[in-house]
């Protein structure tokens, strides 16, 4: 049995219509446009595919988005200076810093600068506070958009075993925080790089989520026949894009999976909409 393929692409494209509908309405009725600012730091290549797929998905939502981009070797204190212009900015009301940073500049000193009301990436303590406690201002875009796929495609999570490979603080520790939150109701295990016997877990999941950086690292063998499988993996190899799972393997065994690229890669980008048009509402 061939598993059902999750289209993220459709699904994404699906939320965009309606994010984009709901800026109309929201533009039409405050004057206000929403607007994003970026900032990317260096030459990263791989960053800087990721925030020209962002500043166009703002323009077909009718967002607006301005892109701060930065040498490499520019100091700490000049990317706090842009980020406190920002932060105080009435007509900014998202503000999005690019990771990885270059090495020299303390990454979480930079993301908890970031004003929490415009913090559309969800990483300040604040708002990963307010996750935990199951009073979120901001949802993670990763995290939220697996979430929207499961709701859409009718996959049930409350009382299903969601097993997380990957405890990184953008996806494994925020969906694990979200999905166990009283009202969505799974059962979460997280299981990172010293996990004992970690197909032996994986085999117990209803929900397989797997963030780790690792090519095809899952394997038909680690899953259970019918379960769900997220691959949020994005792994550039000689034979292009692929994810953490063994797609074609996989397929064989899983109920419902998620192709790589076309999977929740789409939606990532599309929950930083979501956050940009709600975190103006707030001001509105
Ligand atoms: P990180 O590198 O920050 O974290 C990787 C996690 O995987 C760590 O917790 C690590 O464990 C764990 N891990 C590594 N190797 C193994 C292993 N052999 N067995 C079990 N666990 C392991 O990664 P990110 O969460 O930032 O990203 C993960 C992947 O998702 C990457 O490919 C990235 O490109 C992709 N990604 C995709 C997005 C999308 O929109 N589709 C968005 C964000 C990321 P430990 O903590 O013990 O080191």
């Amino acid at each position: 049995m061939s598993a059902r393929i999750l289209d993220g692409k459709a699904v994404a494209a699906q939320i965009e219509a309606e994010i984009a509908d709901q800026t109309v309405e929201f533009i039409q009725n405050n004057a206000i446009q929403p607007c994003l600012a970026a900032v990317l730091v260096g030459e990263d290549p791989a960053s800087g595919v990721y925030i020209r797929n962002k500043q166009k998905a703002c323009e077909r939502a009718n967002i607006e988005s301005r892109l701060h981009r930065l040498p490499a070797d520019i100091s700490e204190d000049e990317l706090l200076q842009l980020l406190a212009k920002l932060n105080k900015a009435d007509d900014v009301h998202g503000i999005l810093v690019q990771l990885p940073l270059p090495d020299h500049i303390n990454e979480a000193r930079i993301l908890r600068a970031v004003n929490p009301l415009k913090d559309v990436d969800a990483f300040h303590p604040e708002n990963v506070g307010r996750i935990v406690q199951g009073q979120p201002r901001f949802l993670p875009c990763t995290p939220h958009g697996i979430q929207q796929l499961l709701i859409r495609e009718n996959i049930t999570i409350a009382g299903s075993h969601v097993v997380v490979v990957g405890r990184s603080d953008i996806v494994g520790k925020p969906i694990a925080n979200m999905l166990v939150q009283r009202g969505t109701d799974a059962t979460v295990t997280v299981c990172h790089s010293r996990t004992q016997d970690l197909p032996a877990i994986t085999r117990l999941a209803d929900i397989l989520v797997v963030a780790i950086g690792r090519p095809r690292f899952v394997t038909a063998d680690m899953v259970k026949p019918g379960a769900t499988v997220i691959d949020v993996g994005i792994n550039r190899t000689d034979k292009g894009l692929v994810g953490d799972v063994d797609y074609t393997a996989v397929r064989e065994v899983a109920g419902a999976i998620t192709p790589v690229p076309g999977g929740v890669g789409p939606l990532t980008v599309v929950m930083l909409l979501y956050n940009t048009l709600r975190a103006a509402q707030k001001t509105a």
